[in-house]
């Protein structure tokens, strides 16, 4: 007998429910992955995952092949593909692992329904939270609008999942059928602008490890101190691999505690997970928040129409002002940006150019290679002003005053705008004020911001304070 395993996000075997499942009912697993991108709604993933998921495909692949089974590819409607993958094989189940984005929730809950209704054992497990989005509620029983109280009863109510390793081997079932070749689901990049990135990233469960690996051994000892500073490797950047689910966050609150024990930069660090915990909460919750203010007070507030020229300088780093553009540059190039930096060019893409927020949010659901809904809702609309737990309207990032404190010597910048590498460094925040003339006019670079920074502030914060 036979179980049909849909992988989705959580392209592991390592610490993988729907697969234990499988295995503890004594079903052979067929392992499948459908490419169905028609059906994440609006939400269909962007050009920098899709490289991502292709790598990450090829490597469960091979560790799949490794014990004796493989991957099957399929294109197609979901709901099609398993219902002829059941009657081809006769699986007995179908087992998957939840994902929480509105519209893949609403399709999982239809297959569930019509599998059942045929008498098919179809069930879902929870494979990427450490809390299920629904577990935790105020005392009066609704959702929370605000992190600390949320992650204040997610750590009373903390019980750590087990790990449970991958199986060593596993049967293969020949009577499936063989689906089609990755290079037919379309997901490489052409032409291959995607080379830059995988000097830096391994995509795949053995990827998520050596980072893991390596975050434990090297940064976690600072973490707290170092997780702002964006010239310095202070953050794990397990950000992608906890997106495709090819480590869960459970086993890397394991390693902590194997590595560090209990310490300030351990909680500092699960604490960061617990975001990610939040944001899921919040989708859940608020289904609309992809698309609409999470606060109503904001429909009708007043954004700028960025001209083409503007929008295409802040994606492409040529804002004039160096820590926006350092950022956007590294977003460009590796598909990843630090947290702080984030931050800056978010609020300076709403609030010193005042452009809607989701201008920022569609173009880092293209480029990043850990675009997240959950994650990249909860954070533009944070920094936005407009959603949960948001910064106060007055809130500003000074993005030189950010600068000269997270990347004081101007490393960061001078290694993403080396059009200012040559700028002794209390300048590279702010070549503007550079008094030699001469200089500032023979760099192919913006003799000034965009906007001017004080002007734009004042203006943000005046109609910001119309919402209030
Ligand atoms: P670490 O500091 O090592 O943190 C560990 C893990 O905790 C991360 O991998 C991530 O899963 C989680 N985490 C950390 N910070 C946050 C946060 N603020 N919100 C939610 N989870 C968090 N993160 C995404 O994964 N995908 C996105 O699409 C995304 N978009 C963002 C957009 C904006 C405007 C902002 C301000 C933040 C966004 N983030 C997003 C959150 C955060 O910037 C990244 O998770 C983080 O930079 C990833 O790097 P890391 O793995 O080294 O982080």
């Amino acid at each position: 007998p036979t179980a049909i395993l849909w992988f989705r996000n959580d392209l592991r075997l390592d610490d993988n429910p729907a697969l234990q499942a499988a295995l503890r009912a004594g079903l052979t697993p067929v392992p499948v992955y459908i490419h169905a991108p028609g059906e994440e709604g609006d939400w269909a993933p962007g050009a920098a995952s899709d490289a991502w998921r292709q790598r990450s495909l090829r490597a469960l692949d091979a560790d799949l092949r490794g014990r004796g089974s493989r991957l099957r590819l399929f294109t197609g409607t979901s709901s099609e593909v398993l219902h002829e993958l059941v009657a081809a094989t006769g699986a007995e189940a179908v087992f998957w692992n939840r994902r929480y984005e509105p519209a893949v929730e609403e399709r999982d809950t239809r297959i569930k329904r019509a599998l059942r209704t045929l008498g098919v054992r179809a069930e879902s497990f929870n494979g990427s939270l450490l809390f299920e989005p629904w577990q935790l509620e105020t005392k009066t029983g609704d959702p929370y609008r605000v992190f600390t109280p949320f992650w204040r009863t997610a750590l009373k109510q903390w019980r750590l999942q087990a790990t449970a390793p991958a199986p060593e081997a596993l049967p293969s079932c020949d009577a499936a059928p063989a689906g089609v070749a990755l290079e037919a689901l379309g997901l490489a990049p052409r032409p291959d602008w995607d080379t830059g990135f995988w000097m830096q990233w391994t995509p795949g469960e053995a990827g998520a490890h050596a980072a893991l690996q390596q975050f434990t051994q090297r940064a976690l000892r600072d973490y707290g101190s170092a997780r702002d500073r964006p010239d310095m490797q202070g953050t794990s950047r397990m950000s992608p691999h906890l997106h495709f689910g090819e480590i869960p966050p459970w086993r890397i609150v394991h390693a902590l505690d194997d590595a560090a024990g209990p310490g300030d930069d351990r909680d500092a660090f699960v604490r960061e997970l617990g975001w990610r915990e939040f944001a899921h909460h919040v989708l859940h919750h608020f289904p609309h928040t992809p698309e609409r203010n999470f606060n109503p007070r904001f429909d009708d507030f007043k954004w700028r129409d960025l001209s083409a020229d503007a929008l295409h300088a802040w994606q492409r780093g040529r804002t004039g002002v160096p820590i926006v553009d350092a950022g956007l540059r590294e977003l460009w190039s590796t598909g990843w940006m630090h947290n702080r930096v984030r931050m800056v060019v978010a609020s300076f893409l709403t609030k010193h150019l005042r452009a809607h927020w989701s201008h920022g949010a569609r173009w880092f659901w293209d480029t990043l290679v850990d675009a997240d809904l959950a994650n990249n809702t909860l954070g533009w609309q944070w920094v936005a002003g407009t959603g949960v737990d948001a910064a106060p309207y007055f809130r500003v990032f000074n993005p030189v005053l950010q600068a000269q404190r997270f990347d004081p010597e101007g490393r960061y910048i001078a290694r993403w705008v080396p059009e200012l590498a040559a700028l002794p460094a209390s300048l590279r925040h702010a070549p503007w004020q550079d008094p030699d003339a001469s200089r500032r006019a023979a760099k192919d670079y913006p003799s000034r911001p965009m906007v001017d920074l004080a002007a734009g502030r004042a203006a943000a914060i005046e109609a910001y304070a119309g919402v209030k």
